[in-house]
């Protein structure tokens, strides 16, 4: 087997691409790998890949890995080439993870929005944000600007015009989530930010409403399996994006929405949030950094980061082979749902499901 050392994300004008491809190369005919869409910016043509690993089966699980969506969130790109390159390196040897991917399917689109990372902004180079491009409204008010506007693209959170459809980078994560995730019975996803909080968070759908969603029971048995597989590793807050604020156009509202048009698939779609403000907590002088509010600076911290979520997307890959198992159904559904609107909604639970909004 051909030696391998992993390139730093610290050198060259676009290191996390510079990983990719070499990671792409490394793996050859095993990863599946197509361009699902092409940006401009800064004068480059840059690539939006989507790589593949396993079975296309429908009836096999599928999980997706989501990140880069913002440009300046670098971590989470980062997070999950540092998991790509494990999964790679084990294609060489690990018995077990080829058994597993014949009856599983792995979607990866890490860097999302490369023009926003080679330009260090957060929206694309047409100045939208693609967490706030979907054709979906709150319910009600949300927070100025964070919430999503229409009043200028040199305004942070801008949506994009009402008549402008999903810009290209959105489309493609759209495609890629209906044609090779929502096409098979049982998918998870997971889409990796940075910035909000001191504690890293595990948000599902609504962003939207305070509503729940109407896969309470599965995301609530989720936690409760994580917790108790992982008990040292209790990192995470499991919540409703809501819970912390409301947007407008939020891309896994409109997905999960739109899955729920078939009954015959099970669609969860999960954000990984990590809190980088303790990062800033622990380095103030990250705040002088342009990329220090949302990447953590100092090498140990990096380091740790990149391998802290390999073991929850493990998880996830675990949970999707077995989900027949632990899915919870009939009246044991009925009994999820109520500690589910009970934990997460207040003791009343007056709150139901909601119905979908397309
Ligand atoms: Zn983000």
């Amino acid at each position: 087997m051909q030696a391998f050392i992993p390139r730093p994300f610290s050198s060259g004008e676009f290191p996390e691409l510079d990983s990719l491809l070499t990671l792409i190369r490394r793996a050859g005919s095993m990863l599946r790998s197509e361009v699902v869409c092409e940006v401009r910016a800064r004068g480059r043509q840059l690539p939006v890949h989507c790589l593949e690993l396993g079975s296309t089966d429908p009836n096999a699980p599928a999980v997706g890995f989501f990140g880069g969506i913002h440009g300046v969130e670098r971590i989470g790109t980062q997070v999950l080439l540092s998991y790509m390159q494990s999964l790679v390196e084990r294609l060489f040897w690990d018995e077990s993870l080829l058994r597993q991917l014949e009856n599983l399917r792995l979607v990866f689109m890490p860097l999302i929005n490369p023009g926003g990372m080679l330009a260090r902004t957060r929206s694309n180079p047409a100045g939208v944000d693609l967490m706030r491009n979907a054709p979906v409204d709150a319910d009600h008010g949300v927070a100025f600007l964070l919430g999503g506007q229409r009043l200028s693209r040199h305004l942070p959170w801008y949506r994009g015009s009402a008549d402008g459809g999903l810009q290209p980078e959105a489309a493609a994560v759209a495609r890629v989530v209906e044609q090779r995730l929502q096409s098979h019975s049982f998918s998870l996803s997971i889409d990796c930010h940075s910035g909000f909080g001191v504690k890293d968070r595990i948000w599902f759908p609504y962003a939207r409403t305070r509503e729940p969603i109407a896969c309470l029971p599965e995301v609530y048995a989720l936690r409760t399996m994580f917790r108790a597989t992982h008990p040292y590793h209790s990192i995470y807050r499991f919540e409703p994006q809501a819970h912390q604020y409301t947007t407008h156009g939020d891309l896994w509202d409109y997905l999960y929405d739109r899955s729920r048009a078939s009954n015959d698939h099970l669609f969860i779609p999960l954000t990984l949030e990590m809190g980088s403000w303790l990062w800033v907590k622990k380095s103030p002088a990250q705040l002088f950094s342009q990329l220090g509010m949302f990447n953590p600076l100092a090498p140990h911290r990096h380091q740790r980061i990149l391998r802290t979520h390999l073991t929850f997307f493990d998880f996830l890959i675990r949970a999707a082979i077995s989900n027949q198992r632990w899915r919870p159904r009939g009246a044991q559904r009925d009994v999820m749902m109520e500690s589910a609107l009970s934990y997460w909604y207040g003791p009343q639970g007056s709150l139901r499901p909601a119905t979908p909004k397309t």
